[in-house]
């Protein structure tokens, strides 16, 4: 291909692999779905599947990560969450946190924690990405678990609590956020791992939710958790000498500098994007089918203009999104700046779109639609998330506002 070629096609290789995930969403996933919505425990007995055949796996993901076109991850999660959102969130929670340690880990903290996050298919963990706090969610620089450093002991002892994480609790291995110079606000922050086992750590609360109530949603308590020197992820010396900068910025002035979480974040959001596609993608294809079936007045609803426009709508949202989400998952592949945070704009848009989408969805059904015979009820519930986590719609357009403005909008 030259230079000046464009091309939106995908190759054999991840129309392969996207046929693969597809007839596991469909075969696996989708008959599991309504199951564990009900139940609201953790899918083991999937994930299980799913590492049996190498899905759930850092070989898999990593290889998408690593897709030169960068369009892996979003491909991946598309069709994962169009088989069912909740249940594939229990399969990729995990690499929030992996994202994590690879946002902000030196190699050897990558090689040594992110496989054991995965664990093996015989012994399948999961791990927790613990960042949010009960009076810092949206506003990060609230967060107040504390981690001070044991210069005797090379330790670091972690005190908090931490809420709303995935896996929290039931991770073998927990990212955890915390303030290391309380002066400098979100930029005192540094994420440590805690390895499995560590005394200290215990699970909180855990949510009874509105949707996504497969994924395991809980607080993460840490009283005087001591973890080893190695933990804290970067490093000692560079973080000591991140700090430094940032405080000699904020006596000249205050220059933007990216805090732990926020890296995480960034790197994520096209990934959430196209988990909000997958599940928008779904209700579509039941409302499409069912509206060419369901006859009233002497024939299908579909010949309406006011359903067959509403479906027309749905199509276009849907692909406006996922063209969004397939920019920014290439721009960042590319190693492109988000000038205008085209990250945030593609989490925005797909969240919105499977909010709206699932919506039209429930009502193209009319009574079927509000019940759990269908399933566009649950992928209504499962998408109203997407408006909240990482980032809820109002911080996108806080972020996206003040990049395009570079003004300080509050
Ligand atoms: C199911 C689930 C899973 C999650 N998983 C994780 C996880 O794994 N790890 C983790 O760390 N966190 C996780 N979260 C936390 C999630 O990221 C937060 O809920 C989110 O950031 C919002 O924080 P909050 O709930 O405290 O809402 P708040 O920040 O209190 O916001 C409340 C409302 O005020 C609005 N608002 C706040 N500030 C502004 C502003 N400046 N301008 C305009 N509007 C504003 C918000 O948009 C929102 O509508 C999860 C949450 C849920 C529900």
């Amino acid at each position: 291909m030259g230079d000046s070629a464009f091309a939106l096609d995908l190759n054999d290789d991840q129309k392969e692999i996207r046929e693969w995930i597809h007839g596991f969403a469909a075969d696996v996933i989708r008959p599991a779905a309504a199951e564990w919505d009900e139940r609201e425990e953790t899918p083991w007995p999937v994930i299980q599947e799913a590492a049996k055949i190498g899905l759930y796996s850092l070989d898999f993901y990593a290889q998408q990560f690593f897709d030169p076109t960068g369009l892996g991850i979003a491909m991946t999660m598309e069709e994962l969450f169009w088989g069912d959102a909740g249940i594939a969130l229990s399969i990729v929670g995990t690499g929030l946190a992996a994202v994590g340690v690879l946002a902000n880990g030196t190699e050897e903290q990558i090689g040594t924690w992110v496989p054991q996050m995965y664990g093996t298919p015989d012994d399948v963990q999961v791990a927790a990405f613990c960042s949010s706090e009960p009076d810092a969610g949206s506003d990060v620089s609230a967060m107040r678990t504390r981690a001070v450093y044991d210069e005797a002991k090379d330790e670091w002892v972690l005190n908090g609590t931490k809420t709303w994480a995935t896996n929290g609790g039931i991770a073998n291995i927990h990212v955890v956020v915390a303030v290391v110079d309380p002066e400098l606000g979100s930029k005192g922050h540094a994420s440590f791992i805690v390895p499995p086992g560590t005394p200290g750590l215990s699970q909180g609360q855990k949510f009874k939710k509105h949707g996504i109530r497969a994924s395991h949603t809980a607080e993460v308590v840490l009283e005087d958790v001591r973890v080893p020197g190695s933990c804290l992820l970067g490093g000692k010396e560079k973080l000591d000498e991140r700090l430094a900068r940032t405080r000699e910025r904020a006596k000249q002035g205050g220059e933007r500098v990216k805090n732990a979480a926020m890296a995480t974040f960034e790197a994520s959001r096209p990934a959430v994007g196209a988990q909000a596609v997958g599940i928008a993608r779904a209700a579509y294809e039941v409302a499409l089918d069912y509206a060419k079936d369901r006859v009233q007045f002497g024939r299908p609803i579909i010949d309406n203009q006011g359903i067959a426009f509403q479906l027309a709508d749905m199509r276009t949202r849907i692909d406006a999104a996922r063209l969004l989400v397939w920019r920014a998952s290439w721009m960042a592949a590319a190693g492109r700046p988000f000038e205008s945070a085209e990250g945030s704009m593609s989490k925005l848009y797909a969240g919105e779109t499977a909010k709206t989408v699932t919506a039209q969805a429930m009502q193209i059904l009319g009574g079927n639609g509000y019940t759990r015979e269908y399933p566009v009820e649950r992928m209504h519930r499962d998408a109203a998330i997407y408006t909240i986590f990482e980032g809820t719609s109002e911080i996108q357009r806080l972020v996206i506002a003040r990049t395009v403005s570079g003004s300080p909008i509050r």
